[in-house]
């Protein structure tokens, strides 16, 4: 619900240093294995100034080289020790709205925030975080369109507490949807070939109408283009072995049955369908939705996307000897 795979990272500045989340690491990790990298706050700093992004400043812990997050520049421009940043579902579908702003002031009143308008991770964003903080130092809370939530404080455990506050604010029941047809998903996996994930909420893409007029408009956030598809593909029930083939995805929606995925049983996919999933169905039939453009699109999907996806499926759980992921990780199973 707050994270999905790699999404989302942590920091924290102590003497001098910035101990950011590695890009690629998972934080449902962090009990298991070393997932921040220390690199110099001020150095930090100083590229951001100078417009040259600090992400990817590697330093060697626990015997692994580890490069700092793509969100570093926005890390070390906010003043506040502990900076919290996730990709919570509630906010998201908040964050997506072209109305989001207005219907998040009352429900955020007390709370310091500032609404950032659309910008790519990276320097754009931290730039503009940076000319919110100049204006006003005090800010606790950003909400990211398109893309989900900072939380800033002077220690974890109030930040922390922060965050849970605003979760408890912006939280969004899901609209009830019907359960998939399990026994047509079967047939249409033996006809094509793809695979039926075991995770039920997958599957209301595919049979909530609201969600696949949703889906069809556009992309909502940038996740969505990276781990699933530039385009959401959705194919008819009586979808051919040859046209399902077809489809440049690897995942695809299926009108009023489910989803089915290509082949491979992959965590990094099956966790971020659960999460679009989990937004998809807290947005109301009405709300204004503000689509990425499509240059933003397209801008995501630049070379370095591929090696940055294999990092991230490089991590997931299974490579590690143990873990700490409930039983019944959504979206991962295959029935
Ligand atoms: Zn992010």
């Amino acid at each position: 619900m707050l994270v999905q795979a790699a999404t989302g990272n942590t920091s924290i500045k102590l003497d001098g240093v910035l101990w950011i989340k590695a890009s690629g690491k998972w934080l449902a990790h962090a009990g298991q294995e070393e997932i921040l990298v220390p690199v110099s706050l001020a150095e930090t700093v100083r590229r951001v100034e100078t417009r040259t992004d600090p992400a990817g400043q590697t330093a060697i812990v626990g015997g692994q080289t580890l490069g700092t997050s793509v969100e570093t520049a926005m890390h070390a421009v906010i003043p506040h020790r502990v900076v919290l940043h996730v990709h919570s579902v509630n906010a998201i579908a908040w964050a997506v709205r072209a109305d989001g702003e207005a219907q998040l002031t009352p429900r955020l009143a007390g709370i310091s925030w500032k609404w950032i308008p659309y910008l790519p991770s990276g320097l754009a964003l931290a730039s503009a975080i940076r000319e919110a903080v100049a204006e006003n130092p005090g800010i606790r809370v950003f909400i990211l369109a398109n893309h989900g939530i900072v939380i800033c404080g002077d220690a974890p455990l109030e930040t922390e507490a922060l965050l849970r506050e605003v979760e408890t604010r912006l939280a969004i029941a899901t609209r009830p949807v019907a359960d998939p047809n399990w026994d047509e998903l079967a047939l249409i996996s033996e006809r094509t070939g793809w695979k039926v994930p075991n995770n039920p909420i997958v599957h209301a893409l595919g049979v909530d109408p609201i969600a696949r007029r949703i889906l069809s408009n556009g992309i909502l956030y940038p996740c969505q283009a990276i781990f699933l598809a530039s385009s959401t593909p959705i194919v008819s029930r009586f979808v051919s072995a040859s046209d399902a083939a077809a489809v440049d995805s690897s995942w695809l929606v299926v009108e009023e049955v489910g989803t089915l995925l290509r082949a491979r049983q992959n965590p990094v996919e099956g966790l971020t369908l659960n999460g679009l999933a989990q937004v998809v169905l807290r947005l109301p039939e009405l709300a204004p939705i503000a689509y990425l453009k499509q240059n933003e699109v397209n801008d995501l999907l630049c070379a370095d996307v591929y090696r940055y996806r294999a990092r991230v499926e490089g991590n997931s759980a299974d490579k590690l000897p143990f873990h700490n992921l409930p039983s019944g990780e959504p979206g991962v199973e295959l029935r």
